[in-house]
């Protein structure tokens, strides 16, 4: 219930002006965001690089309703990459983009061609992209442009999510060789026809995928913060006996901090998912509605002001 409410107030224009205005909320947004800008990124990253975690970088942005805000985005996606390249960071660092930044919403076919060329801008700067998934309208729309986009850069990776019923599938499509899958639960409030609603039957359809995904010949992401598909993945990897290179933890930036470092250090890659940029309200308000323990965090924010 609460986590709907959140979800709601996520897309709500009035909430997001009065959480913006409100000045101690930026307190709670620098758990989960980096800063807003490039270089906020890069430092950053090479803290965690230094603290042997592997970083993939997300310029926040979802609202893009304009060709010159799609344009903006893959200028600044541009720029991240030549700086990481600059900063020697493209070993240990890749981006995550979300097509609806890059125009999706109003003209596909731009997307794909911004994000080719951020491809174009990775592959020059030694390192690679990974499509994010958003809500299930887009799926199609996702897969067909990341098939695309693996003809000429096949490391692309892809996000599946273990609530949609169709994620089996997608994941037996997927799981090819040197194929970059994220598999994670989901973030959005999606219907029933289309996807699981109870934590049992999430949980259950990430095992699922899991297994096909650790037992193909891809290379699967895992990105969860749950304790129980977290040691069901070590689990996995020694039954399959993937060597520790063939596949990698995720978790996003400010949550189980330790729970990162203790697996980076029992020597798996573990890669940080960290969001920047001035466009945080919606990713903060997806976070939040994961935990109420950060809702009651950020009410006491407001309320202290
Ligand atoms: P949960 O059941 O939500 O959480 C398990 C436990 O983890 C909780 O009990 C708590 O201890 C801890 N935890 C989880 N979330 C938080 C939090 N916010 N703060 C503090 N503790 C927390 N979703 C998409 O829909 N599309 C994407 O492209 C996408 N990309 C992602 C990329 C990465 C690298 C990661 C890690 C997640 C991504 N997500 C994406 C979000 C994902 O779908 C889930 O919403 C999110 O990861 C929470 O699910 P969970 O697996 O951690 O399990």
């Amino acid at each position: 219930m609460l986590r709907s409410v959140i979800l709601a107030a996520a897309r709500s224009a009035r909430v997001e002006r009065l959480v913006e205005t409100a000045p101690l909320s930026r307190d709670v947004v620098r758990r989960f965001v980096a800063g807003t800008d490039t270089a906020a990124a890069l430092g950053v990253t090479r803290q965690l690089a230094d603290a042997g975690l592997a970083v993939t970088l997300d310029n926040l942005g979802e609202d893009t309703v304009t060709p010159e805000q799609a344009q903006a985005t893959r200028d600044e996606y541009e720029r991240l990459l030549g700086a990481l390249a600059e900063a020697e960071l493209t070993g240990v660092a890749e981006v995550s983009l979300k097509l609806s930044a890059l125009g999706q919403r109003f003209d596909e076919k731009l997307a794909y061609d911004h994000a080719y060329a951020i491809c174009v801008a990775a592959s020059a700067a030694g390192t690679t992209v990974t499509l994010d998934m958003e809500d299930h309208t887009t799926t199609d729309s996702t897969l067909e442009v990341l098939a695309r986009l693996r003809e000429d850069f096949p490391t692309t990776g892809a996000v599946l999510q273990a609530y949609l019923r169709r994620t089996e599938d997608d994941c037996r499509e997927l799981a090819k060789d040197g194929s970059r899958v994220r598999l994670c639960k989901g973030a959005y409030k999606e219907p029933e026809a289309v996807a699981y609603q109870s934590a049992l039957d999430i949980d259950l359809s990430y095992v699922r995928c899991m297994n096909i995904l650790m037992s193909g010949p891809g290379y699967p992401m895992l990105a969860t913060h749950d304790p129980r598909l977290i040691a069901i993945g070590e689990d996995r990897a020694k039954w399959f006996e993937r060597a520790a290179d063939t596949f990698e933890f995720q978790m996003l930036y400010g949550v189980r901090d330790g729970e990162q470092r203790r697996l980076a250090e029992q020597g798996y890659v573990v890669r940080t998912y960290v969001p920047y940029g001035t466009e945080w309200y919606g990713y903060m308000m997806r976070r939040l509605a994961e935990k109420p323990a950060n809702m009651a965090l950020f009410l006491r924010a407001l309320s202290s002001r």
